[in-house]
């Protein structure tokens, strides 16, 4: 690893101020490397190189071929170093190891997707009018400015670098302060399949001293922000200075929907997993559990018979099932939460407490509150920890309004038998995602984002390329003659 160093125009470089930022263990507290506290001066430097490399470099000359071969190497070079990737992501951010192997499959998946995408990039061509010949080319944004959360690094990386560059597009990535190790070692890879100087840049630092200067940059000509909604909301207005193109993927307070008639197996996991993979630090998080009256009592035991086999520990640890919060100041949101839902009159069925023995570590336990009302602060607001919200609904068309009373719209769960019910509530549910007999698979070939506020625009898929495109109408006549308007 380039200890102490991050990536800008094909260089690995100190931050300007000289400043370094330690990074630890959320597991244990332990330091396990050091990066560069990146400031303003560092992120203009990086756009400068971004700017550069689009404006002057050899990336817009690129055959999409050419490109989709990088992303190709990208993802097979990913693949060579699946094991120690995947440690170190474990390390960095606190998942169990298990997830953390399929984040690095699904990040290689990203750019193999993408580098098969950049040469069946299209255009149109029409005869309007009939002596001419008009088209549509379809040519890369310029500049990305793409700012990523702690809770899925290298996957949150590959989502964004990959369409970005298949379209020919020049990047600055901001990985969130937390973790930035992974995304490091991906700027080692593009330097191994010798990615053109500039074309991406990674720069380690703070949100609000970095972040805020990719989203007003004059310089940057598009900015992709995940992370929470309020942060989102921030980007948003620097962007609006500048009036760049933006997408945004925000957060959710996603509803899981289970009807009496469902495999009651497959919904009892498809519950536990909604909420507790990745430590319930996942947007799509089904955090609210609505369950149909008559099967409620029966579907909690269910549910709580199966909480001890949610093994806490370290995320290296064989047998390990949730690793820690990613921060002190998660574990205290978090606890703020469950003291709110308390208050609120919800009745806590299991956890609410870090774990004992874990002490050195953000450590918080699989945490369940049945009799949640619609109108609680935990029923509405996007926790992001391992905090499940019960509430019940009587028929359809309540789970439906249940369902889609929140601001967010990102994600939605419905367990059901019933194919006709199945259908009428994806029609129903005011959500990007819609998961039915199943929570949280997500594949590179399908849009990603959320309704209302989880978000603007779509991440992968072909829809994800979209984001980084502008459009541009070509009327050409072949056959010039005077208009004679004068
Ligand atoms: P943020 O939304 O603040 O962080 C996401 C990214 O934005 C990080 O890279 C962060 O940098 C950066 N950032 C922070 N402030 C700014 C800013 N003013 N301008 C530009 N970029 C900025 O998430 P937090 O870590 O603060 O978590 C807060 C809450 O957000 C969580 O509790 C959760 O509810 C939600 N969240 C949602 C995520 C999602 O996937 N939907 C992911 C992460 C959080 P840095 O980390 O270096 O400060």
């Amino acid at each position: 690893m380039n200890t102490g160093r991050m990536f800008i125009g094909g260089e690995w470089v100190d931050s300007c101020s000289g400043q370094m930022r330690s990074i630890t263990d959320p597991a244990n507290q332990q330091l396990i490397n050091r990066v560069p506290e990146a400031d303003q001066d560092d992120v203009n430097r990086a756009i400068a190189a971004a700017r550069t490399a689009f404006d002057k470099g050899p990336w817009r000359q690129t055959t999409a071929q050419d490109r989709g071969k990088i992303l190709f190497a990208v993802g097979q070079k990913i693949r060579e170093r699946a094991v120690e990737l995947a440690e170190l992501e474990v390390k960095n951010c606190g998942k169990p190891l298990a997830e953390a192997q399929f984040d690095i499959q699904d990040a290689a998946n990203c750019f193999e997707f993408y580098g098969g995408l950049a040469t069946k990039i299209h255009g149109e061509t029409m005869s309007v009018p009939a002596d001419s010949l008009s088209f549509v080319l379809r040519e890369p944004i310029g500049v990305c400015g793409q700012i990523i959360p702690w809770n899925y690094p290298l996957v949150m990386a590959a989502w964004k670098l990959a369409p970005a560059l298949a379209a020919g597009n020049t990047c600055v990535l901001k990985p969130s302060e937390l973790t930035p190790l992974t995304a490091l070692e991906l700027a080692k890879i593009f330097c191994e399949v010798e990615l053109p100087p500039g074309v991406v840049n990674v720069v380690t630092g703070p949100g609000p001293g970095c972040g805020e200067v990719l989203a007003s940059s004059p310089f940057v000509d598009k900015v992709a922000f995940t992370g929470g909604t309020a942060t989102g909301q921030k980007v948003m207005a620097g962007v609006a200075k500048e009036l760049k193109r933006i997408s945004l993927e925000l957060g959710g307070k996603s509803p899981n929907i289970v009807f009496a008639d469902a495999d009651r197996e497959a919904a009892v996991d498809g519950a536990l997993f909604a909420a507790f993979a990745n430590q319930g630090e996942v947007c799509s998080a089904g955090s609210r559990l609505l369950v149909e009256e008559s099967i409620h009592r029966e579907f909690i035991a269910q549910m709580l018979a199966k909480i001890p086999k949610i093994k806490l520990g370290h995320g290296l640890i064989a047998g390990t099932k949730m690793g820690p919060l990613i921060s002190y100041a998660q574990l205290e949101k978090v606890e703020s939460y469950v003291k709110i839902g308390v208050e609120e009159g919800a009745k806590l069925l299991c956890g609410g407490k870090r774990p004992k023995g874990l002490e050195a570590g953000f450590f918080f336990e699989p945490t369940i509150f049945d009799g949640v009302t619609p109108k609680m602060r935990i029923a509405r607001e996007e926790i992001f920890g391992p905090v499940l919200s019960i509430l019940t609904f009587k028929d359809e068309a309540e789970a439906i309004a249940m369902a889609n009373d929140t601001e967010y719209g990102l994600a939605a769960g419905v367990w059901t038998k019933d194919i006709h019910r199945s259908l009428r509530l994806v029609r129903g549910l005011r959500a990007g995602i819609v998961w039915v007999n199943a929570y949280h698979p997500t594949y590179n070939e399908l849009p990603w984002g959320g309704y209302k506020k989880s978000g603007l625009g779509r991440e992968l898929g072909l829809h994800g390329i979209e984001e980084y495109l502008e459009t541009k109408q070509v009327n050409f006549h072949g056959d010039p003659a005077p208009i004679n308007w004068y």
